[in-house]
């Protein structure tokens, strides 16, 4: 464990859209390149490390069930996505000197590690980052689910959802000036006000477990690195 951070174990939750970077689609390498960067930095820290990545970059099972797919086919399309952006930033972080193991959901023995969860807490403690891909491995979920599900399962202490801006607002931030952003909300309160956090599920799931939720701004250089130092604006859903 590094000088200040008072994190053993974190989980990292970014959406497939953070990778894009300015871009309407798909991956951007310089981006996904600054993410691994970050990642690393909380890595020298010895802070163990797990991630889940989106699929909205690429797919999403609901956009394609809205033009007429059928909607578990394009789930299972949305988590093959989010298989694309882990080994991505895979190859990003493995750049970086970082060691990594990308483990599915779903079995694809010659792209990734079938999930095991006491193989993924051995990988952890060997200070391998732990890339968490095809989601739940389930139809009508979302990766801010299965974030919760491994961040549980992995004994994290805490879910990091890297978004675009420093923590959760009372209003769209990008829309109203006046909105106000909280230091610290319920769970309760978020469902209740349908704060755009995470889906009610992942909510409730992080809740019943009394897993707390650290929205801070992925946009910020260093940004990860700081706010696991307590460092930094950001919300804290507990
Ligand atoms: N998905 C799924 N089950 C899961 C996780 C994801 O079916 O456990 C599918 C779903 O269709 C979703 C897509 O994968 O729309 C991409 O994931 P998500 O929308 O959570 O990505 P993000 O918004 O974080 O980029």
């Amino acid at each position: 464990q590094g000088p200040n951070s008072i994190y053993k174990r974190v989980l990292l939750k970014i959406s497939g859209e953070a990778l894009m970077g300015d871009q309407g689609y798909g991956l951007h390498p310089p981006t996904v390149e600054r993410i691994a960067r970050e990642v690393k930095a909380v890595q020298e820290m010895g802070v163990e490390i797990c991630m889940v990545i989106g699929g909205g970059n690429i797919f999403r099972g609901l956009a394609g069930s809205a033009q007429g797919m059928e909607r578990t086919t394009a789930d299972y399309m949305g988590m093959l996505a989010t298989v694309m952006n882990a080994l991505a930033m895979q190859s990003a972080l493995e750049e970086l000197g970082v060691y990594t193991r990308v483990i599915s959901a779903i079995r694809m023995d010659e792209v990734a590690e079938p999930y095991i969860r006491r193989r993924a807490v051995r990988h952890l403690e060997k200070k391998r980052v732990c890339i968490f891909a095809a989601g739940t491995g389930n139809p009508y979920f979302t990766t801010d689910t299965a974030a919760t599900l491994r961040a549980n399962e992995m004994a994290c202490e805490a879910i990091f959802k890297g978004t675009k801006v420093d923590g959760v607002y009372d209003k769209d931030p990008a829309r109203h000036d006046d909105a106000v952003r909280y230091d610290r909300i319920s769970y309760d309160d978020v469902l209740i006000k349908n704060l755009k956090v995470m889906d009610a599920s992942a909510i409730a799931l992080a809740r019943d477990n009394k897993l707390p939720i650290i929205v801070f701004s992925l946009d910020e250089p260093g940004g990860f690195r700081g706010i696991l130092n307590g460092e930094g604006t950001y919300t804290e859903v507990h």
